[in-house]
């Protein structure tokens, strides 16, 4: 035994590569074999953090039976443990415990930072900039593994069409290229060289469908085609595989039928089949017992069958396995080398991770205190917050602001909210911990800064990251926001939703301004006009009047612990933006979900009406408030003479396609040239425009370039009738711009 477990243990801790992989295969068999039936149970077993070490041992309840749990060897897993005390307590009863001391995995949600928050995901997205995002997800990593965390439940890649859903901050946005492009990104940044500690396991999730939740109301019932299942919701799903991520979560939502935990499809046909996934899959929170009031299984023993047997690997926090899969095993319910190839999973992402080698790698205190808000990570975070804010409007060049003899009146509860914008998945950072946009500005001295609150965005303790705010009717502040907007030579204005007002449970039926801030707007702007709309949000927001009204709008999400330095600096001109939506904003609820890559109808839909049977609506118009890709810059940018090398192309084949971009302005600035592409026939109907690439162009005042991208058979490969992604033959149409509503285009033909 002690030889085999030494063969085991004994792994060299550099780069893996293709022998090393082989020779960690032949590691986790051995350890395997040493194993019984309760050991790889307890494999599977994923338990919530229990016990603060600095407190007496538990000794009764769930927290004692998790703690005999861990010291019988029947846990793998651990989540929601911070701190390296605590992860080395808990290792350590592992290590030293349990009979063949097998490592724990610790797991927890670092979505965007861990003590230094980076802006939510989907203001990331915002920025198009995979080096940035990349890099945000790697000090994400460094920090979190620096408190003994091995593992985070990221990147969250589910595409979202519907805004009234509050997780669509933690993703990518509405699109599958932009949003696989992110995902792999955020895998490399998480995941890097498993073999330093710098970097943690990542999780693809929700597997699958979680965001087209109906009606957008958080773990709701999805109902969507195979067709828009592979060619929407996947693709950056399969996008973490191909460049090595180890985990995937699956998710609370049934899928067409089935819960995506018990979801064979996904999990063993798909990702485990065709994809040919050798890591290890999660369920999501007590997802496994969920089935049973989803109405898919009678008891908990029964979820765990439907389970294991459909490819979770994985139980975190359901106690089905560890409970029942010994009996299941047992009746012939499970076969064995089921269990072994889930255990298989576990052990191999643990050699992967050098536990085997040292069980402690990322348990070392002073490196802990080191390591967290180091100087470099605090400028790694102001540089993807400033690169995510998207300029929405910019009318009278009332920004950038003079940055002298101005008298600038700051309007707004979360213009001196040092907490929102860390957003809702905050796990290290303690409230209080952004620069609030209030101290942002007062590093600008030579204006007059004036400040009123106006008005509260919500009501309710702010402490507890669960807390649901609820909107407040209060006016009392508006006199005096009032006041000082009169005696401003300008006003700027922080409006949106509380930190806590989007991500998980905090779906929304109304995405207007929350509470009485609308009215304040509409107030204020009745004494002075000259307004600057600063929005903070976790997603779209609908603000018609707004954007009809007021002359600019700066988009700046919650950026995180930076937030303020970031939204001073674009409003002064400092930096200028350069960020594109990444999701369309409705101009009304009632457009939801509303995406840039809808299909046509056989009715007109964006033409003016010739009768009233277009698809319309007869009191609102079909177009979004802003579109998929918008955003402006303090350039002027302009697009010119789109050239094709050819008309036609074909198998192995490539056709080139170019626009002078110029920069007409004497501002340097950034600019993402998109790249959009329409099949126009298609064995299934095809998307209006569908983005296939996109460019970071910076531009010196008055520079042009000529911008080229190369049009491949991969462009135009969908999921077909015919069950696999293939590029069909036929009439095309390419288009290039600085957003999904504002292109230049041409047409080609893909011969076969
Ligand atoms: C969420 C997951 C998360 C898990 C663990 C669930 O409620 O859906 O995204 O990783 O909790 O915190």
């Amino acid at each position: 035994l002690l030889v085999v477990l030494a063969l085991a243990c004994n792994s060299p801790k550099k780069m893996i590569n293709i022998s090393q992989l082989q020779l960690i295969d032949k590691k986790v068999d051995s350890v395997i074999s040493l194993m019984t039936l309760d050991e790889k149970i307890g494999q599977l077993n994923q338990y919530n953090g229990f016990w603060d070490v600095t407190g007496p041992i538990p000794k009764e309840g769930q927290a004692a039976k998790k703690y005999e749990d861990l010291k019988k060897g029947l846990v793998g897993s651990m989540l929601n443990v911070k701190g390296v005390k605590d992860v080395y307590a808990l290792q350590k009863i592992a290590v030293e415990q349990t009979r063949l001391g097998i490592p724990l995995l610790f797991g927890f949600d670092v979505v965007h930072g861990y003590k230094t928050i980076s802006p939510i995901p989907l203001a990331e997205a915002a920025s198009w900039d995979l080096k940035a995002i990349k890099k945000s997800a790697e000090i994400a990593a460094e920090e979190a593994g620096a408190v003994g965390i091995n593992w985070t439940f990221a990147p969250m890649v589910d595409i979202s069409r519907d805004a009234r859903w509050g997780r669509s901050m933690e993703g990518a946005g509405e699109d599958p290229f932009l949003g696989s492009k992110i995902a792999i990104a955020r895998v490399n940044g998480f995941q890097g060289d498993l073999s330093t500690k710098k970097n943690i396991l990542a999780c693809a999730k929700h597997f699958a469908g979680y965001g087209f939740a109906e009606a957008g109301r958080d773990y709701n019932s999805v109902i969507i085609s195979d067709e828009i299942l592979h060619n929407v919701v996947l693709p950056p799903f399969k996008a973490t595989v191909d460049v090595g991520v180890k985990t995937f979560m699956n998710s609370f939502n049934e899928l067409n039928g089935i819960p995506a935990t018990g979801n064979k499809y996904l999990q063993r046909d798909i990702l485990k089949g065709d994809w040919n996934f050798e890591g290890l899959i999660v369920s999501d929170w007590g997802s496994i017992n969920e089935m049973i009031p989803h109405g898919y299984a009678k008891d908990s023993k029964q979820a765990a069958e439907i389970a294991i047997n459909a490819g979770s690997d994985m139980d975190m926090e359901s106690y089905a396995y560890v409970e029942h899969l010994k009996t299941l095993v047992k009746e012939g319910k499970v076969k064995e080398s089921i269990i072994d190839d889930a255990v298989r999973r576990i052990i191999k992402v643990k050699f992967e991770l050098g536990l085997f080698d040292n069980p402690y790698k990322y348990c070392d205190e002073a490196y802990e205190k080191a390591t967290l808000g180091k100087k470099e990570f605090h400028e790694g975070v102001l540089d993807i917050a400033r690169k995510s804010i998207v300029l929405l409007k910019n009318e009278s060049n009332l920004l950038p602001l003079n940055k002298s003899g101005q008298k600038i009146a700051l309007i707004g509860a979360l213009a001196n909210d040092k907490t929102s914008p860390l957003g809702s998945w905050r796990i290290g950072a303690d409230d209080n911990t952004a620069i609030s946009v209030l101290e942002g500005m007062q590093k600008y001295p030579n204006n007059q800064l004036l400040f009123a609150k106006g008005a509260d965005v919500a009501l309710g303790r702010t402490q507890f990251m669960w807390e649901t705010k609820i909107n407040t009717e209060d006016k009392s502040g508006f006199a005096e926001a009032i006041e000082i907007a009169k005696k401003a030579d300008v006003v700027v204005i922080v409006l949106g939703e509380h930190g806590l007002q989007s991500g998980e449970g905090r779906s929304r039926s109304d995405i207007g301004l929350p509470g009485v801030q609308q009215e304040l707007l509409e107030e204020v702007y009745k004494v002075n006009p000259k307004i600057v709309l600063v929005l903070n949000n976790g997603r779209p927001l609908a603000f018609p009047w707004a954007a009809d009204h007021i002359p600019a709008i700066v988009e700046a999400w919650q950026l995180g612990t930076q937030s303020g330095n970031a939204i001073a600096q674009v409003l002064y001109g400092d930096y200028n933006p350069s960020g594109k939506l990444p999701m369309t904003f409705p101009r009304d609820i009632g457009q939801v979900p509303i995406y840039y890559n809808y299909k046509n109808t056989g009715r007109p839909t964006m033409n003016e009406p010739e009768s009233v049977f277009w698809s319309h609506y007869i009191d609102e118009k079909n177009t979004p408030l802003y579109a998929f890709g918008h955003g402006l810059s303090y350039s002027k940018f302009e697009y010119s003479n789109l050239k094709l090398s050819s008309n036609s192309f074909s198998i192995n084949g490539t056709i080139q396609v170019s626009v002078v971009l110029k920069n007409n302005s004497a501002i340097a600035g950034r600019e993402v040239v998109q790249l959009y592409i329409r099949d126009l026939i298609g064995s299934f109907t095809r998307p209006v425009k569908e983005l296939k690439g996109f460019e970071m162009v910076e531009l010196q005042p008055y520079e042009s370039k000529i911008i080229t991208f190369v049009i491949d058979e991969k462009m135009i490969e969908f999921y077909t009738a015919n069950h696999k992604w293939e590029a069909e033959a036929g009439d095309f149409k390419v288009f290039i711009g600085g957003s999904s509503d504002n292109t230049l285009e041409a047409d080609f033909q893909y011969n076969k």
